[in-house]
């Protein structure tokens, strides 16, 4: 006998077919013996939709009342489940956040688990239920209720997977897997059988969007297997875990993130201590700089460009500006946000030459300007025009998989 832990998100759960269907992937593994817990999202839209609503009625809510409305989402969701579960007959018992005994931080929002006392979900589990946990949420040192940021089920379930010593934990989502590009956009994207945290960890982190970033890093510091794979179609998934040398595949994705804004700032002094200080403004605004690339000085001055969130890019051009004493009166600060940030992942670049230069054929050859570069050891990544990134993606995409 085992214990899995399955994840389901918000799309695997939007209608009542769909809550059925996960009703029977749930019970056809709890009749093969196993011990189940099973994390769920809220239905479909609905944390938007209560974002929303929250929204029209006061736009600067505190967070403690935005956690308090966001977690009914998933309230409604795991009673719901339970309910069609007690309707195909088996045990089966439905729990918030500080039921099942998630205790975090207090930060309301973007609170992170401390720990799991799992005594509660044992016991459920000793009687041979059934136990839906809802995800998202837990309570604080307050006994105030909190919510782990945006995308946080599959952190809850990697955490129940860890505290329990779970034997497998499965991501159910509405995609088959983890690809080697978006396949929507790319039609001839192949399927990963396998992907390391790492190289998951980059594609998550840049927008791949079928794993939580967090959780995959909190799998890979408990070392849990997480198999990725669809609700609504039965084939095998994506294993992500350690890999081993020889699993290392050269290229394991080529990601776009068009959620990017480029900061130039022009004719700055060419002193020691510069970019100190302009990217400690910055980090004391709290925002996170990616790509920096900066000139050579000429005439007592140079250029320093880097990139940012959108979201971030008009606060950082205000910071900077407020600091004339830093960037010199004459400096001129210069924000773009027609900009898409596009990487190739892959744990084999590490030991082959020739990964980026291939990359910037395929860029070459579809003419397509690059603007800044960063590599690290298994991601190359580059700046281009907006409008050409879809193009860029399946050029690269081609290169290495065709
Ligand atoms: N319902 C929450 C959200 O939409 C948490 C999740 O889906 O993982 O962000
Ligand atoms: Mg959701």
């Amino acid at each position: 006998m085992s214990l899995i832990v399955q994840k389901f998100g918000g799309s695997s759960v939007a209608d009542n077919e769909r809550i059925f269907n996960v009703a029977n992937i749930i019970t056809r593994a709890y009749n093969q013996g196993n011990d189940i817990v099973v994390v769920v999202s809220a239905q479909g839209d609905t944390t938007d939709e209560l974002i929303e609503k929250a929204v029209s009625i006061n736009p600067n809510a505190s967070r403690r009342e935005m956690d308090m409305l966001l977690s009914a989402g998933e309230q409604m969701s795991v009673a719901l489940l339970a309910m069609a579960i007690e309707k195909l007959g088996y045990p089966v018992v439905s729990l918030l956040g500080w039921q099942a005994g998630f205790e975090t931080t207090s930060t309301y929002s973007a609170a992170r688990i401390k720990r799991i006392r799992t005594d509660r979900i044992k016991k459920e589990l000793d009687k041979k239920n059934i136990v839906i946990v809802a995800g998202f949420q837990g309570i604080n040192r307050f006994d105030d209720i909190t919510t782990l940021g945006r995308g946080g089920s599959d952190t809850s379930a990697v955490a129940i997977a860890a505290a329990m010593k779970a034997d497998l934990c499965q991501i159910y989502t509405d995609v088959e897997g983890v690809y080697t590009a978006d396949p929507r956009k790319v039609p001839n994207a192949v399927k990963l059988e396998v992907i390391s945290y790492d190289e998951m960890l980059e594609l998550a982190t840049l927008g791949a969007q079928v794993l939580n970033n967090r959780s995959v890093e909190m799998a890979k510091k408990y070392d849990i297997e997480l198999e990725v794979l669809s609700s609504l179609k039965q084939s095998s998934g994506t294993i992500v875990k350690e890999n081993t040398n020889m699993e290392k595949m050269l290229i394991s994705g080529v990601a776009k993130d068009c959620n990017v804004a480029r900061i130039s700032i022009i004719g700055v002094p060419d002193r020691p201590g510069l970019a100190f200080k302009v990217f400690s403004l910055l980090a004391r605004k709290d925002i996170n700089v990616d790509i920096i690339i900066q000139s050579v000085g000429r005439e007592g001055e140079k250029d320093i460009a880097f990139t940012v969130a959108a979201g971030k890019g008009d606060e950082a051009v205000r910071v900077l500006e407020e600091h004339r004493a830093v960037i010199g009166e004459t400096a001129r600060v210069i924000k773009d946000e027609d900009v898409a940030k596009i990487s190739i992942v892959g744990a084999g670049m590490e030991s082959h030459a020739g990964v980026a230069s291939t990359m910037f054929e395929a860029l070459y050859d579809a003419q397509i300007n690059i603007q800044m570069i960063t590599t690290s050891e298994i991601k190359v990544s580059v700046l281009i025009d907006k409008d050409d990134a879809d193009r860029a993606v399946s050029a690269i995409h081609s290169k290495f998989f065709d």
